[in-house]
């Protein structure tokens, strides 16, 4: 085991020495971040809550507008959990795992209803709340609430992998890349090291090219020691994603409305909007997807596939349009219960997932 290793060849001291050392360059160094407070002062649960759900699985440069606009629109958690779902999920078309923007919205329906709007303040209390996991938990008790708790993000993980030179792969490695953080967190001041140690795997000890010649715990590094740091972490090799396809339908009404519809509220872009369409299955695609056509009209298929990642699959679909009658209604197959006319002016914020954003981009510009 690595603890024992460390122990028996003296390493322990070198654990000591790294939260001082860190918490000194992120003082100096640390990212001025929209949903950050200063070095040595505790954020606002919220803030800290919304940037990392929106962080996970999306870059700062993408979330850093969007956080911004959330927060103009709805600053407390109490404005938010007064909002209509929709109107959430539109704010978050193209951020993608929607399943995101639906746990926040409960979330903060949670915290209003049965927290007085107050998020609650030990990792146990807020894991219990909707979307929030180990991850977020610790990060909000730390940076929010100054309790001395260790998130452990892709950042984090790999500094602590290139610091241990731990070369056990991926996932297989991360209880002794969590325990290695509790180790190294401080007793005080552990937001400031989360937030540090997230900035040092950031900006320093990236993934391709580590700067190690700029790095505050170099002299502690046995990655940069052993010459292994950029190889690390080793990660076991990913089963590879299949492809799904499938046809999805644009109804142009005379007056330029589109038809969209509603998915189910649960499961993958669930109460996102769509251009209604076929299953998405595995296989070649389907000589009958016409029979899916939402309503009756002269369907085009356009010579353009859409494609899309994502986690799970990749999608490819074929793009139908059709300019259908001013009285045209959706055939039962698309489900009218779910369907609605949208003007094309209202596009833009509706809540359209990405891959939608493309079949329309393509119906309506082909
Ligand atoms: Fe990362 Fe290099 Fe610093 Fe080690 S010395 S933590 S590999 S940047």
């Amino acid at each position: 085991m690595q603890d024992v290793h460390m122990q028996n060849t003296g390493h322990g001291s070198v654990i000591a020495s790294i939260a001082p050392k860190l918490l000194a360059w992120y003082r100096r160094e640390g990212r001025a971040l929209p949903w950050r407070a200063p070095p040595g002062t505790l954020q606002d649960p919220y803030k800290v809550w919304l940037s990392e759900v929106m962080l996970q699985q999306t870059t700062v440069k993408t979330v850093t507008p969007r956080f911004i606009d959330f927060l103009r629109r709805w600053p407390d958690v109490n404005a938010l959990a007064r909002a209509e779902l929709g109107e959430v999920l539109a704010a978050w078309a193209g951020l993608g795992y929607y399943a995101r923007a639906r746990n926040l919205h409960a979330c903060a329906r949670a915290v209003s209803e049965s927290h007085g709007g107050r998020f609650p303040d030990t990792e146990q209390a807020l894991r219990k709340l909707p979307g929030i996991g180990a991850y977020t938990s610790s990060a909000i008790a730390a940076i929010a609430f100054g309790r001395p708790a260790s998130p452990v993000d892709g950042n984090i993980e790999r500094v602590i992998a290139r610091l241990f030179a731990i070369e056990t792969p991926l996932p297989e490695a991360k209880p002794q890349i969590k325990s290695l953080a509790e180790k190294l967190t401080p007793a005080t001041h552990a937001g400031d090291f989360a937030q540090g140690m997230m900035d040092l795997g950031a900006t320093i000890c990236t993934s391709r090219r580590p700067a190690c010649g700029l790095c505050p715990v170099r002299q502690d590094c046995h990655g940069f020691a052993k010459g292994i740091a950029e190889q690390l972490p080793h990660k076991a090799a990913k089963a590879t994603r299949p492809t799904r396809r499938g046809a999805a339908f644009v109804a142009i009404r005379m007056d330029g409305a589109v038809l969209l519809r509603e998915r189910p509220p649960k499961g993958l872009l669930g109460g996102m909007l769509e251009a209604p369409s076929t299953p998405w299955l595995e296989g070649p695609q389907s000589e009958a997807a016409e029979a899916y056509a939402p309503v009756k009209g002269s369907w085009q298929k356009l010579p353009e596939i859409v494609t899309h990642t994502f986690t799970h699959f990749h999608l490819e679909l074929s793009v139908y349009r059709a300019t259908v009658q001013q009285r045209a209604t959706p055939r039962a197959v698309a489900e009218p219960a779910r369907c609605r006319w949208v003007a094309q002016r209202d596009l833009g914020n509706a809540a359209l997932p990405t891959v939608m954003r493309k079949v329309l981009g393509s119906a309506l510009t082909g």
